[in-house]
Order: structure tokens, then C-alpha cells, then sequence
């Protein structure tokens, strides 16, 4: 450990954020680095304590706490005090394939469970990762390194979000013959098309990284949906065994009436569309892609007070939208732990995230409504069609009913009609689609994610496993690669 009052003498700094109101004029990434001075003073807070649980990945509470990848922080942080940056990074690269990627958009689970934040800001050890991996990258450090020897055994990887692409990145080192199938038209799954481009670089990022992998022997497939343009059953006897990491991406939709009036989407499908025509157009001209979706000038509800929600706001503000609200059912959470969310449990704590803090600059306000429920999207027609107008709204209470459980119950006289054009969806996941599961003969839970036990990740087909959030649900980038890097391990187990 390098400073042992480190944690005494230096304030947590993060680094800066381009400014609101600039950063909203482009797409690119809003995070900035730290100076090498700032992060080795911010790797110095660090503070050996006894037991480090950042690094755990526990699930306390029924939440994750820690780091779900293990990264051994507290050695990198040394490091980096130490100014030892190859070592650091040498350590790094040991649990994560992908620090870019989580240094940028993990909600570092790792900061919630550091002992300094029992009574003093935590370290910023998701911004030391990021400075760690692009001082690597700035380095000429990260280099394409092929596998010495190959195995003679070819692996089918089905999907190429996180979790496919860090058990294909796995298993090629190993030395296995890897192929990636994708069925849309560039790779990432949710890299690319779902978390949006300021928090997360397509063509210099993304794209670094998978240039890497292809140069190391990984070989990616686009446009080819397995179950539907190639069966599982021919993938299962042209390789030796198959990964399935197809993603949760069975979107809840929301019952009320005008669901069906154009003008009213899923998150991710706005979002995609809109990343879409981010890398096929040029943002300064007026074209579009066929089928983008614009909220220049448009009064527009965002469904949902998740990340995916604010994602939306973001996006919304970012196309020149004329108003955005963003819509919570569940309460405000509290600026403070409460007493039955003690550390080092993840903080279930009030977060004025990017999307909230542009809408705050733009508009003077938070953009989430809390208590809120939709009732009816109100249409007009026009040519024949729906079109959306506004949203009826009511503010709810969460009770108890007689069996104990939390319901909402509307409160009296608080209607709402709120004026929209445009209305995004962002109410989360039900799971993975049904139809390669069904088509394959796949067992699924009782949540309908692919059966397969987390730790040898087999489902009920023979050399098929399954992994990231289509095993376990829509879940974070993290979880993703702790699973990829898993299924990899088990795979090889299962091929040598
Ligand atoms: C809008 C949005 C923003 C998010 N932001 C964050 C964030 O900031 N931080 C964070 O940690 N997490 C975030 N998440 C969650 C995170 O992105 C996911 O948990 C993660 O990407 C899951 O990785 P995965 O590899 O399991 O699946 P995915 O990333 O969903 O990738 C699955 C891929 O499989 C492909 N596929 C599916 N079926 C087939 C088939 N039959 N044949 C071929 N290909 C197929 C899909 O097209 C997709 O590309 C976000 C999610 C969303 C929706
Ligand atoms: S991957 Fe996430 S949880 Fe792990 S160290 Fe990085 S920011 Fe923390």
C-alpha cells in the first residue's frame, strides 16, 4: 500500500464532465480524464483496510456489492499511487477484457461497498479504471495478441454484446477457433445499439476494441440470426460447442389504451435508431436514415425512471426536443442511505444522473416525475391514423393490501393531462425472445431466461451454453463479462 494517510489527507475528486450546457450540442462522450497527478492522488485515498469489499461482487440484500469481475482494485490503486501504470494495468486486464467499456457506464457496484465511503466519500475507483485502461491505450500497451497455439476446436458464440464478446475474447486465448454470429448489422449488442454514444464511443471505442479481437482471430458474423437464417441444430454440429448470449431483449410494454398511436416507441428501439443514424449519416446535414426517430420540437414523455429512461431524456435534448418529463412509478429514493440499506450494500440513494442534470440546465427542472401512473396516451386522427396528443396521468400511493403486499392506489382528484408528440417506453425487460428457445428445444425458468446454472452455465442441449442477460435477465455491462469470462472457463472445461 503505498500512502497510508491517504484516505485522511486527500478530498475525492472525479474527474471533470464537459459542461451541460455544451456537451448537448454533439454526441460525443461527456466523461473526461483525470491529470496523471489527480488519479495518483485519487489511487492513494485507498486505504488497505482489512477486508476489501469492493473487489467481492456479493450479492448482499439481494443486490450485487462489489466488484461482479473481482477486480482487484485496491492493488491497482496501489499502483497507480505508485505511478507503476504497465502494472496496473497488467492487473487489471486479469479480471476484466473490457475496462473501457466499464470504466465508462458500470455504476461501479464496487464504490457502494468501499470502506472509505463507511464515513467519508468513496474512492473513485471506476474512475481510476478508466484512466488506467486509456493510459494503456494511449501507450501503444494494448496490442493484438493471437494465441500462440491453436486448439483445433471451433466455438459457436451467439450474440455479441459484453457477455459474447468477453467469452469469445476468453476462449480465443485459450486458443479455441472462435466465430461471433450477429443478427443485427454491427457489433456490441447494447454497446452499440442501447447505451447511447456520449456515454459510450462507437467508432473510437467500441470499435478499438473489436478491431483488437478480429486482428487476434475472432471472427464476426452480422446480419445471421440463429434459429431463424441458421438453425442451432447446424451450429452444433459444425463447431464444438455453442455460446448463447442473445441478450433480455423482450421489452414490457405498457397496457393502456392508445398504445398503439404512432408516436409511441420502446426506448431501445428509439435509441438504436437514433445511434443508427449517428454512424450512417452526417450529423451536420439534414438527412436521415429510413426509419429514425426525431423529438426536434416535440413535447416528449419518457415511460420509465431507470437508466434507460434517462438515456432517452438525453437523446430527446440532444435532437432539439421542445419539452421532456420523464415519468417514475415508484417514490423518490432518499439523498441518504436509509438505516435498512446499510453499507456495504449497493446505495439505494437519489441519483441526478447526465440525462436529469442537461434537462435541469435546458429547462431549469428535474425531469422525473415520481408517483406517477399512465392511464390512457390520448390520440387524434389524421389520414386515417392515431397520432399521440397527450398523456393522462395520476399521482398513486404504494399500500398494502391484505395479503401485506405494496399496491398502487390512485389518489383522488389527481389527474394530470400532459401534452406529447413523442412518448418512449422504459420500463424494462421481461427476458429473452421466445423464439430460438422454442424453435430449439431450449429449457427456460421461470423468469423465461435460457435454464442454465450460473458456474457451469450448460443448458439442457449438449455442448450448448448460455450466458449474460439471457441466462439471467436484463441486468449491467459487468455482470455481462463476469458471465462471458465464466462460460468461457466452462467451456474449455467442457472441450479439453
Ligand atoms: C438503453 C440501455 C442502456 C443501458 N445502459 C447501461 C449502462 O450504462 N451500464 C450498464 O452496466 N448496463 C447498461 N445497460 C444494460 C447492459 O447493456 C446489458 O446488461 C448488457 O449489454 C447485456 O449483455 P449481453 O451480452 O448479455 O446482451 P446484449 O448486450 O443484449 O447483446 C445481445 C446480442 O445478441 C443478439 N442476438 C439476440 N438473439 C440473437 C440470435 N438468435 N442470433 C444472433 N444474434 C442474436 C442481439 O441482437 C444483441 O446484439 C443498458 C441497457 C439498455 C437497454
Ligand atoms: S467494473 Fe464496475 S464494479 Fe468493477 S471496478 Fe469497475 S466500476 Fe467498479
Amino acid at each position: 500500500m503505498g500512502k497510508a494517510t491517504g484516505f485522511m489527507e486527500y478530498q475525492r475528486q472525479l474527474p471533470a464532465e464537459r459542461p451541460p450546457a455544451a456537451r448537448v450540442k454533439d454526441w460525443e462522450e461527456f466523461k473526461q480524464k483525470f491529470s496523471q497527478a489527480a488519479a495518483q492522488k485519487q489511487g492513494a485515498r485507498c486505504m488497505e483496510c482489512g477486508i476489501p469489499f469492493c473487489h467481492s461482487g456479493l450479492q448482499i440484500g439481494g443486490m450485487v456489492s462489489g466488484c461482479p469481475v473481482n477486480n482487484l482494485i485496491p492493488e491497482w490503486n496501489d499502483l497507480i499511487y505508485k505511478g507503476k501504470w504497465k502494472e496496473a494495468v497488467q492487473r487489471l486486464l486479469k479480471t476484466n477484457n473490457f475496462p473501457e467499456f466499464t470504466g465508462r457506464v458500470c455504476p461501479a457496484p464496487c464504490e457502494g461497498s468501499c470502506t472509505v465511503g463507511l464515513n467519508d466519500p468513496a474512492v473513485t475507483i471506476k474512475a481510476n479504471e478508466y484512466q488506467i485502461i486509456e493510459k494503456a491505450f494511449a501507450e501503444g500497451w494494448i496490442k493484438p495478441e493471437p494465441p500462440a497455439v491453436r486448439s483445433g476446436k471451433k466455438v459457436a458464440v451467439v450474440g455479441s454484446g459484453p457477455a459474447g464478446l468477453a467469452a469469445a475474447d476468453q476462449l480465443n486465448k485459450l486458443g479455441h477457433q472462435i466465430t461471433v454470429y450477429e443478427r443485427q448489422d454491427r457489433i456490441g449488442g447494447l454497446l452499440v445499439y442501447g447505451i447511447p454514444n456520449m456515454k459510450l464511443d462507437k467508432t473510437k471505442v467500441l470499435a478499438r476494441r473489436l478491431k483488437i479481437m478480429e486482428a487476434e482471430g475472432v471472427e464476426f458474423q452480422t446480419g445471421t440470426e440463429i434459429g431463424t437464417d441458421l438453425a442451432l441444430t447446424q451450429l452444433q454440429s459444425e463447431f464444438d460447442a455453442v455460446v448463447l448470449a442473445g441478450g433480455a431483449t423482450k421489452a414490457r410494454d405498457l397496457d393502456v389504451p392508445g398504445r398503439q398511436a404512432k408516436g409511441v416507441y420502446f426506448a431501445v428501439d428509439y435509441l438504436t435508431r437514433n445511434t443508427r443514424h449517428l454512424l450512417e449519416t452526417e450529423p451536420d446535414k439534414a438527412e436521415k436514415t429510413a426509419d429514425y426517430i426525431s423529438a426536434a420540437d416535440k413535447d416528449v414523455i419518457v415511460i420509465g425512471g431507470g437508466d434507460t429512461g434517462t438515456d432517452c431524456v438525453a437523446t430527446a435534448i440532444r435532437q432539439g426536443c421542445k419539452s421532456v418529463n420523464q415519468f417514475e412509478i415508484m417514490p423518490q429514493a432518499p439523498l441518504t442511505r436509509k438505516d435498512d440499506n446499510p453499507w456495504p450494500e449497493w446505495p439505494q440513494i437519489l441519483k441526478v444522473d447526465y440525462g436529469q442534470e442537461e434537462a435541469i440546465e435546458l429547462f431549469g427542472a428535474d425531469p422525473r416525475q415520481f408517483l406517477i401512473m399512465t392511464k390512457e396516451i390520448i390520440t387524434k386522427t389524421e389520414q386515417g391514423q392515431k397520432v399521440v396528443t397527450a398523456v393522462r396521468t395520476v399521482k398513486i400511493n404504494w399500500d398494502k393490501d391484505e395479503n401485506g403486499r405494496f399496491v398502487p392506489v390512485e389518489v383522488a382528484d389527481s389527474e394530470k393531462i400532459w401534452s406529447a408528440d413523442l412518448i418512449l417506453i422504459a420500463m424494462g425487460f421481461l427476458g429473452p425472445e421466445a423464439a430460438l428457445a422454442e424453435s430449439a428445444g431450449l429449457e427456460r425458468d421461470q423468469r423465461s431466461n435460457i435454464k442454465a446454472a450460473y458456474g457451469d452455465f450448460k443448458t439442457n442441449l449438449t455442448g450448448v451454453f448460455a450466458a449474460g442477460d439471457m441466462r439471467r435477465g436484463q441486468s449491467l455491462v459487468v455482470n455481462a463479462i463476469d458471465e462471458g469470462r465464466r462460460t468461457a472457463a466452462a467451456v474449455d472445461q467442457y472441450l479439453t
